[in-house]
């Protein structure tokens, strides 16, 4: 069985379709997922999502691109990470990649933001889901100088080089992959599918984008998870059974849940 640490399936495209996305998981083997926060906007359609269904969880947080949209101060993340189901903070991070025509230091509110998740996940003693994009340095520097290692979380969508990873890693971080590692331009990520310790492994959809080969390019669910999933087991020569056991493991033990019976 596996487990999508990190999809997006209150968004439209899969919203509109839930009954089908869920009996395609369990087609697929895929028996949970982690339904991820984006704004405070849309938040209630995450926890109502995982308030009707027992295999779906949720987080709370506000992502960095999404700059125009309410700002979440420590007590309100706290309050709002009360709900029964919600057993992460963020996604939270930072995120360089569109700086249109900005400079790094004009990004101050991004990395306020960052810092008031990484308050919150203290305050809930819950971990974080960290989203970094041409921001490592800046990334894993506000994460030490706020000691997000006390809660610990998972790096989602980790599209960095080695070193990155193992900087993390250091942080008492999990590393979560998605459908990029199938990708054959992907030779980084290939490379950290193969050394990450398979005790810090997660794996993921981040649907509905980044669909795995072979559904690259069309929208993407989180029954695809099983082919992330095989696909690094090959990269690590291992059996999918194995591979899936391990990052099922893992995400239960991250996320303070108990394990269900035959993970
Ligand atoms: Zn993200
Ligand atoms: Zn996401």
């Amino acid at each position: 069985m596996f487990v999508d640490s990190h999809c997006h399936i209150n968004f439209e495209g899969l919203a509109d379709r839930l009954p089908q996305v869920l009996d395609k998981m369990r087609e697929h083997a895929v028996t949970h997922a982690l339904c991820v926060s984006v704004d405070l906007e849309t938040l209630p359609s995450v926890l109502d999502i995982a308030a009707r269904h027992d295999n779906i969880y949720a987080s709370v947080g506000v992502h960095p691109d999404h700059e125009h949209m309410r700002e979440p101060s420590v007590a309100e993340l706290v309050e709002l990470a009360k709900h029964p189901k919600v057993i992460a903070i963020g996604e939270t991070g930072l995120d360089y990649y569109r700086l249109e025509g900005r400079t790094i230091d004009d990004m101050e509110w991004q990395r306020e933001r960052f810092r008031t998740h990484i308050r919150a996940a203290h305050a809930t003693k819950k971990p974080l889901i960290i989203h970094t994009r041409a921001s490592a340095d800046d990334t894993l520097r506000i994460m030490a100088e706020e000691r997000a290692g006390d809660t610990g979380g998972v790096m989602h969508c980790f599209t960095e080089p080695w070193p990155v990873a193992e900087r993390a890693l250091e942080q008492n971080f999990y590393i979560s992959l998605s459908g990029i590692v199938t990708f054959k331009s992907a030779a980084d990520v290939q490379d950290v599918a193969r050394r990450v310790p398979l005790d810090r492994l997660l794996i993921e959809t981040d649907s509905p984008y980044l669909a795995p080969v072979p559904y690259r390019g069309k929208p993407n669910e989180p029954a695809y998870v099983s082919y992330v999933g095989r696909f690094i087991a090959q990269q690590r020569e291992m059996t999918d059974e194995e591979l899936a056991a391990a990052t099922t493991r893992n995400f239960f033990q991250l996320f303070g849940l108990q394990t269900p019976a035959g993970a």
